[in-house]
């Protein structure tokens, strides 16, 4: 559910026209309603009721906006988070560090300086050495690390291959059958203490089957490390579950379906329960706004050139991502058409052969479902701004980043021997 709706014929977010923010802000920006996000929150939390007092570190990956931060923060949502940047926007934003998790496949010496800094709940591990490099760290600091390993429980996610995580082959976490050890030496590594186990199999599942078939196996893991006289406090059990993204489509399960399966299978389990949920919380309390810049003709179809492009939305181009695409004042009127960007890049290209509303030069338009991995991946290719970012919150709305010129990040210092005047 979201609050982007149709009203006397044109799309608001909340009590706000979507045409208003067009007119004020330009376009593209990115527009995001906190009804729609403070909405996911909870939900998610009454969907996993009867688990204790579970942490819910939403994964800041997904939309680290400084305003969506603190929206989620003032909900009582911890942090996920993969960089020191990352850990200074959450703390920035008001997440106590005691709600922080830091996952993240390289975590550089300095970053696990400040992470120890802060008092982060909890680090997960990536590999042996990183355990090494942190012990070695936190001891000179006379700190302890409370410290998890993520385990690959080797199962396919059924998702994207560039957001697979948990098959044998891929970069992250420790296989699941080399914990045991693992988990035997850092007890004799100084300053780390094991307190936890983490899992994350991929991002936007839309079955659970492949989730509870890792939960359960991280079940058995944490079974055998009692075994092995180690009793473990807390289990992570990573973000993944996916949205709705085409109306056409099934829709994925929901929280309420994944918190059941979640009390089933951990019904005997004696750790406190960490989610990192991330477009879950944020995807669809968000649009990305566009306006068509000029239609051209096609050899089938025509092509609908808009003011976005893959530098603000890159979804479609690295994930074969579906965005639906609807008209700010939709006529009812449909046509067949290609809908792309502006940049040098057949890749720049939002759908092929899409059914929708018919428009014209200066219409306005919205890709819907865009408050996750959307901004976030923004970039200046081409030279292109950064796109603002607006918070709509009932019949307010601010600009919660601006427009951003290549001209004000690029350092305007010439080399020396250039002497350019
Ligand atoms: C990206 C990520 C998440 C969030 O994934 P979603 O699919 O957005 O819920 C959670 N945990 C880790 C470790 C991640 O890398």
């Amino acid at each position: 559910m979201d609050h982007f709706e149709i009203r006397n014929g044109e799309l608001f977010c909340e009590e706000v026209p979507l045409a208003e923010i067009a007119a004020a802000v330009g376009t593209p920006a990115y527009v995001y309603s906190t009804a729609t996000m403070l909405r996911h929150a909870e939900v998610l939390k009454s969907s996993l009721g009867g688990l204790g007092d579970p942490l819910i570190a939403y994964a800041v990956k997904a939309n680290p906006n400084p305003a969506v931060l603190a929206t989620l923060a003032q909900a009582g949502l911890g942090a996920d988070v993969v960089s020191g940047g990352e850990i200074q926007r959450a703390r920035a934003a008001g997440i106590p560090a005691d709600r922080i998790v830091f996952s993240g496949v390289g975590k550089t010496a300095e970053e696990m300086r400040l992470a120890l800094a802060e008092g982060v709940y909890q680090f997960n591990l990536e590999s042996m050495a990183e355990a090494e490099t942190l012990s070695a760290i936190a001891t000179s600091r006379g700190l302890t690390a409370p410290v998890g390993f993520r385990v690959n429980p080797d199962v396919s996610a059924g998702t994207h291959a560039k957001i697979t995580t948990g098959i044998a082959e891929s970069k992250f976490g420790i296989a699941i059958g080399e914990a045991p050890a693992a988990y035997a030496h850092i007890a004799n590594l100084p300053g780390l203490s094991a307190q936890g186990v983490a899992v994350h199999i991929g991002s936007q599942l839309t079955d659970l089957a492949p989730l509870e078939q890792a939960f359960v196996r991280v079940g058995d893991l944490l079974s055998d490390l009692r075994s092995q006289g180690l009793e473990l406090r807390v289990a992570d059990l990573g973000g993944g579950l996916g949205v709705p993204y085409n109306p056409d489509l099934p829709a994925p399960p929901g929280p309420q379906e994944y918190g059941e399966m979640v009390r089933r299978v951990t019904r005997d389990w004696k750790e406190r329960l960490v989610f990192e949920p991330g477009r879950l919380i944020v995807g669809n309390a968000g649009v990305l706004l566009s306006r068509v810049v000029r239609i051209k003709p096609g050899a089938v179809h025509p092509f609908l050139i808009v003011d976005a492009a893959m530098n603000d939305l890159i979804r479609p181009a690295l994930y074969d991502a579906w965005h639906q695409i609807d008209g700010v004042r939709p006529t009812g009127d449909r046509w067949i058409a290609n809908v792309v960007g502006p940049v040098c890049e057949s890749g720049d290209t939002f759908a092929t052969a899409r059914v929708m509303d018919r428009m014209v030069e200066g219409d306005l338009l919205v890709f819907r479902t865009a408050g996750a991995y959307a901004a976030a991946m923004s970039s200046t290719y081409n030279s292109r701004p950064l796109t603002p970012e607006v918070l709509v919150n009932g019949d307010r709305w601010c600009v919660v980043r601006p427009r951003v010129d290549v001209i004000d990040i690029c350092p305007a210092d010439q080399p020396p021997w250039m002497n350019v005047p």
